[in-house]
């Protein structure tokens, strides 16, 4: 499966281990990516389990750069992995 830029109506692709592409991971504030680090376990992408703590620090970054963006922030995929 191909993996892209988690930002809500990004394209770009990425490595599986990158949450966003550069831009937006470099836009988000640094405890926001750091959060995303240590909630972060690899192997996520590939079998879906992801923790609540991920999970509520990936929709906080998704909602952060969607209202910086103006648009309306997609965070289903979030909702529908949640433990
Ligand atoms: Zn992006």
């Amino acid at each position: 499966m191909s993996h892209h830029c988690h930002a809500t109506d990004c394209r770009v692709s990425t490595p599986p281990e990158m949450f966003m592409c550069r831009r937006h991971w470099f836009s988000l504030p640094k405890p926001m990516r750091d959060e995303i680090w240590r909630t972060y376990r690899p192997g996520q992408c590939d079998d879906w389990q992801i923790s609540k703590a991920y999970s509520e620090a990936a929709k906080a970054a998704v909602r952060f750069i969607a209202a910086k963006e103006g648009r309306e922030p997609d965070v289903s995929v979030y909702e529908m992995l949640e433990p």
